[in-house]
Parts: C-alpha cells; sequence; structure tokens
C-alpha cells in the first residue's frame, strides 16, 4: 500500500513570514525553489500532479519573504506574508 506524506504547503515561522502554497494552482515547474536564494522551499514527488511533483516548505525559519518566489511563480501558486514593519515617530528636537 501506497504511503501518504503530508505535504508542508502552508506554515509560519518565527520572524511572522507564512509560506503559502496552493496545491491546486502549483504545476510543479520547480522555477520557486530555483529563485529562492534563502533553499526554503524544495519539489516532492506527488504522482497524482501532471508534472508529478509539487513545491513544498522545506525550512520556513530560513525564508526572509524576498518575495521572489512569488513574484516569478507563472501560476500564482505561492503566497508570503510577511508582519508588517513597525513605524517608529521620530521625537521632535527642541530648536
Ligand atoms: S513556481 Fe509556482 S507553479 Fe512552479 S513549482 Fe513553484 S509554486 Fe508551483
Ligand atoms: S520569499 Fe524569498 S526566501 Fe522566502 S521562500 Fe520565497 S524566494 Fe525563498
Amino acid at each position: 500500500m501506497e504511503e501518504t506524506i503530508p505535504l508542508n504547503l502552508k506554515e509560519k515561522g518565527k520572524n511572522g513570514i507564512t509560506i503559502e502554497i496552493l496545491e491546486d494552482f502549483c504545476k510543479g515547474c520547480t522555477i520557486c525553489v530555483d529563485v529562492c536564494p534563502e533553499d526554503s522551499l524544495e519539489m516532492v514527488p506527488i504522482g497524482s500532479r501532471w508534472q508529478g511533483n509539487i513545491a513544498v516548505i522545506k525550512d520556513i525559519e530560513t525564508c526572509v519573504a524576498c518575495m521572489l518566489c512569488e513574484l516569478q511563480c507563472p501560476d500564482f501558486a505561492i503566497l508570503i506574508d510577511k508582519p508588517p514593519k513597525k513605524v517608529t515617530k521620530k521625537k521632535k528636537t527642541a530648536a
């Protein structure tokens, strides 16, 4: 009997960054894995896909939210969510 391995398609890291891969949209082209500078993603075989593989999260903690994968994915199948930057007001200095 074939073993079913759960796919790591959505995860939030300690730094607040979330990666989500939309299983139904990913065609397994490997572009996101190739462009990721941090090796945060990987391809895994999945027989039901037309290319026979799918992108999954390899290590969420290495993701720096550079957005390259989301921008390069031809099928809008990967989403990066990063926490908003904290805006600190500059104190006015007395004239
Ligand atoms: S670039 Fe998009 S379609 Fe291609 S493997 Fe990555 S998530 Fe899937
Ligand atoms: S946002 Fe950048 S670092 Fe994070 S998975 Fe995508 S390409 Fe890699």
